[in-house]
Order: structure tokens, then sequence, then C-alpha cells
């Protein structure tokens, strides 16, 4: 079925313009069923029951257990990067299954801020994957902040070259997961080992060097291809 992300799952739900057009061009009629998701984690079965120019009015029915996420919320934490990278950084951890998506600024980062208008498309870019992926949870997208400051809770791993150890060894499920990954000119020594006085767990991604672009989707690939 059609989904449609709206704001709340209420009794009734109302649709805009745009939506409305949108189950026009579908050619959807009164008496459709469809889903409806809120981004963050509920769905539910829903009739469409009223459908006009302006809008549409939904009917909520049972809710459907989101099964397309981690057992655990994952968070990518990632330096600044150049140009248009975090967009496709962004739509393939949204695939990947991210929960969250934290920006970091770090001593190498290619930037120390994100214009608003980028953000914004990063969030857009989010949601369309997360609807593209069949997910009913759209991962946020959090504005940057230094690497000191970042806490997390559970297990981080710091992906950074020439570490031994691999994620796949370390993953479990009995808390959140944190993977982090570093701008083009990688982690300085002192922030790697602040980061290890912290805990966290350094992994390795095999004895190529990956671009900042790609090592996120390799972490998150890794974690993926245990099936979850
Ligand atoms: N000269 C930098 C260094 O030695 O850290 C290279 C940085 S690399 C282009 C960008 C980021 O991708 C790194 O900070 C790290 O997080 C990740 N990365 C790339 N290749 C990796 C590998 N083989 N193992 C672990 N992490 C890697």
């Amino acid at each position: 079925p059609l989904r449609v992300r709206v704001d709340a799952l209420t009794p009734t739900i109302l649709l805009g313009v745009r939506e409305a057009r949108h189950l026009q061009v579908l050619r959807l009629t009164p008496g459709d069923s469809l889903r409806v998701f809120d981004g963050q984690g509920s769905e539910a079965e829903a009739t469409l029951t009223e459908l006009t120019e302006v809008g549409a009015v939904l009917t909520l029915g049972a809710g459907v257990q989101a099964t397309a996420e981690t057992p655990q919320p994952v968070t990518l934490a990632i330096a600044l990067l150049k140009g248009d990278k975090l967009s496709d950084v962004t739509r393939a951890a949204t695939e990947l299954g991210v929960a969250r998506i934290q920006l970091l600024i770090t001593r190498h980062a290619d930037a120390r801020e994100i214009g608003t208008q980028k953000l914004l498309r990063l969030r857009r870019v989010a949601e369309e994957a997360s609807k593209q992926s069949r997910r009913a949870v759209t991962p946020e997208i959090l504005e940057p902040m230094p690497l000191a400051e970042f806490a997390w809770s559970g297990t981080l791993f710091l992906a950074h070259p020439g570490s031994r150890a691999t994620l796949a060894e370390h993953l479990n499920w009995q808390a959140p997961v944190t993977v982090l990954t570093g701008p083009e000119g990688g982690f300085s020594d002192p922030e790697v080992s602040q980061l290890q006085q912290r805990g966290a767990v350094l992994v390795t991604l095999g004895p190529r060097i990956l671009r900042a672009e790609t090592a996120p989707i390799a972490l998150l690939g890794a974690i993926v291809a245990t099936g979850v």
C-alpha cells in the first residue's frame, strides 16, 4: 500500500493540498487503504474517506509493527565534509538504518559550520530515503557540535586506519551503537587518544584507505550484513 507521512497518528487525519494531489495522481478513491507513519517509529493502516482538490481525510486503522528498525538505535557521527558529500552519505546511511546522524566539527574537518539551507536539504534527503526504504523512522540530522562535546551512550566504534579490531567482533545489541568516521584529513592523534580514553572501540575497515564519504557506508554496511 501507499505510505504517507503524517504529523501524528490521530483517529482522523487531515491531509493538505499537496498530499491530496498526490493521491489523485495515483488515482486513489475513497475506500482505498493506505499506510500512515509519523517518522518517529509509529505506523498504522488507514482508509481514505474523502478526497477533494484541496485536501483529504483519512481514518486511522490498526497499528502496524514497524519492523524496519535495528534492535538498538544506530547513530552515525561524522565530521563535516566538503560540497554535497553529506547528502550522499545521508541517503545511504538512511537506507542502512541509522536512527540519527550527528554532524561533528573536528580538528581537520572540511568546514566549521553548515548553512541552514544545507542542513534542511540533508533533512529532506533523509525523509525521501526513509520513504524509499520503507522505514517508519526518519533519521534526525543534528546540527554540528565539537567532537570534544559529543557524548554517546552504549558502544562507540571509531573507524581509524591501522586499528586491529573489527566492528563485527565487538557488535552486540545490549546497548545503542554509534559509528564515528573522520574527515578526509582523518582524526588528530589527541582526538583519537581522547576518544579511546572515553571508551571508544577503534576499528579497521581493512588495509585500504577509504574516502571520508565511503568509510561510514562501509561501517554501516558491516552492521546490516549481520542481518539486522
Ligand atoms: N590520512 C587519514 C588518516 O590516516 O586517518 C585518512 C583519513 S580517511 C580518508 C577518512 C576517514 O575514513 C578516517 O578518518 C576514518 O574514519 C575512515 N577510514 C578510511 N579508511 C579506513 C580504514 N581502512 N580503516 C578504518 N577507518 C578508515
